[in-house]
């Protein structure tokens, strides 16, 4: 089995059991974390109605838009110097007083997140990022927003299995084993996977820009990156650690994989999964398990007077009935994409966009169905499920192939490829092939042509060919481009996209 060494990303998750001291500290960054990101956001966007107003005045605009580091600069000044008065007492201070109870890079990385926030904007609107179109930052909001902040640094350690360090919180306890984490930490270091790669000798002729060792030869096995502390919507607490980590990657197939060929597979909301192979995965449908029992807790809470500590409690209650039903959802749907990607060499799957199927899919269905068929797509997790094969196909050797978005998969005949003029009507549960008279499950027909597509046999649904979606390209408009507002094909934004040049902040001008 070939296999590689490769420094990757990779991100451990662990719930933390925080003493209510430490939850007040995790709230106070989180709370400073929103604040520095909208002041941020403010910042960029005064900057930006500066230089419009100079345009409008005919003028050429001369205000400098804030990078990253401009905004860290200026918050350091203005934690300093500005007057600032206390909301509960009404005290003014100059300089912020809270700012420094709370760890500094965790404002900074608040504020390098606004200046991304508005980098994708204008990417977006510019043509340089793929996707759905990106919308104009918009401010965080306490209750709202998820409550979450950044840490990273010497003081970000993992100290022994059940124990993690955050920067001026302290040892928090964490829920589950951070074991096989620390195992890979405590290895200490080795060669450095990226120099030998290029075909250097790590330690003797390694260049001193290599990004992972800096020449040096060596790389830690595992090294902490960030921690970003977030609080589910179930009140608890929860820290992601992104380790960079340097792991054996399967660079081909394994012999399971081989023996298991290419396969398709059909997503879609009567079964989660229908295989060409002819497998066949249903629904867990978590949601509608509970949706009795979220229902009468929904129904306690409408009853409950605002802001009361009943009410609170309620919430709270509906709150953990879906961190539940989303828990349960997310493992499900690990063990599934496990699963096929363990077992098989290639993989097709469609490149539909579900958001968009939710929205505007299939308009003509009555409201009712329409919400019944949405929640059980929402409940299915298909674009999760979908980027889960995509990744863990990346690191177990396998390939994923993504029809085009609007690869008419469905209506393609799988026996002899011929593309039906009209849909086959929803409630059909056979396609029947007008040219050949094949005839057989319309999800396993799809399937089958999606293998196909993963072979390579249907060279216009292929993603990049098509101009759909490349790797840069935005696609996903449903409407023709003309008919938008301004609109451009996803082909014409591709043409016109160029990567930020030498000496540009990273965030363009309007
Ligand atoms: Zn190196
Ligand atoms: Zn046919």
């Amino acid at each position: 089995m070939p296999v590689e060494q490769r420094l990757v990303q990779q991100a451990y998750v662990f719930a933390l059991d925080a003493t209510p001291r430490q939850q007040r500290a995790f709230a106070s960054h989180a709370g400073g974390a929103r604040f520095a990101y909208n002041w941020g956001l403010q910042r960029i966007a005064e900057a930006l109605d500066a230089r419009q107003a100079e345009k409008t005045a005919g003028l050429k605009p001369t205000t400098r838009v804030p990078g990253h580091f401009d905004l860290c600069k200026a918050w350091t000044q203005w934690k300093d110097t500005t007057e600032w008065t206390d909301r509960n007492t009404g005290e003014v201070t100059v300089g912020v007083p809270w700012v420094a109870r709370n760890f500094v890079g965790t404002y900074q990385a608040a504020l390098r997140d606004a200046a991304a926030a508005w980098k994708r904007f204008f990417d977006s609107r510019a043509g340089r990022l793929a996707g759905r179109r990106v919308g104009r930052p918009r401010f965080k909001k306490k209750g709202r927003s998820r409550a979450s902040f950044q840490v990273h640094g010497a003081q970000l350690q993992v100290v022994d299995a059940h124990h993690v360090k955050l920067p001026k919180v302290g040892v928090v306890k964490t829920h589950e084993s951070t074991r096989k984490l620390l195992r890979r930490i405590r290895k200490g270091d080795t060669t450095c996977p990226t120099c030998k790669a290029t075909g250097q000798v790590p330690g003797k002729d390694t260049p001193k820009k290599c990004p992972a060792c800096k020449g040096s030869g060596r790389v830690p096995v595992a090294r902490l990156v960030r921690g970003t502390v977030s609080q589910g919507s179930d009140g608890r607490w929860s820290i992601a650690l992104t380790v960079e980590v340097v792991r054996e990657i399967r660079t081909g197939p394994s012999d399971r994989q081989r023996a298991g060929g290419t396969i398709g597979v059909d997503l879609g909301v009567r079964s989660l999964v229908v295989t060409s192979a002819g497998e066949q995965f249903e629904h867990p449908r978590h949601l509608e398990a509970a949706l009795d029992r979220l229902a009468a807790a929904q129904r306690a809470l409408a009853r409950c007077q605002p802001g009361s500590r009943r009410r609170a409690k309620a919430a709270a209650r509906v709150a953990r009935l879906h961190a539940r039903v989303a828990n349960l959802r997310r493992d499900a749907t690990h063990k599934l994409t496990s699963r096929l990607v363990h077992s098989h060499e290639r993989i097709g799957v469609e490149g539909w966009d579900v958001q968009q199927t939710a929205q505007r899919g299939s308009a003509d269905v009555p409201k009712r169905v329409r919400r019944d068929r949405n929640r059980v797509l929402a409940d299915a997790n298909l674009g999760e499920l979908r980027w889960q094969l995509q990744s863990k196909a990346a690191w177990y050797g396998c390939q994923v192939q993504v029809a085009d978005r609007h690869a008419a998969t469905g209506r393609t005949c799988s026996a002899c490829g011929q593309v039906r003029v009209k849909p086959v009507p929803p409630f059909e549960e056979q396609f029947t092939c007008p040219a050949c008279g094949w005839c057989g499950d319309r999800r396993w027909n799809t399937a089958r042509v999606l293998a196909a597509v993963a072979r390579g046999e249907h060279q216009q649904y292929d993603d990049a060919s098509s101009g759909g979606e490349s790797l840069n390209a935005r696609g996903g408009d449903v409407r023709p481009a003309a008919l938008r507002r301004g609109g451009r094909s996803s082909l014409k934004r591709e043409a016109r996209a160029r990567p930020p040049g030498r000496g540009e902040t990273g965030i363009p001008g309007p």
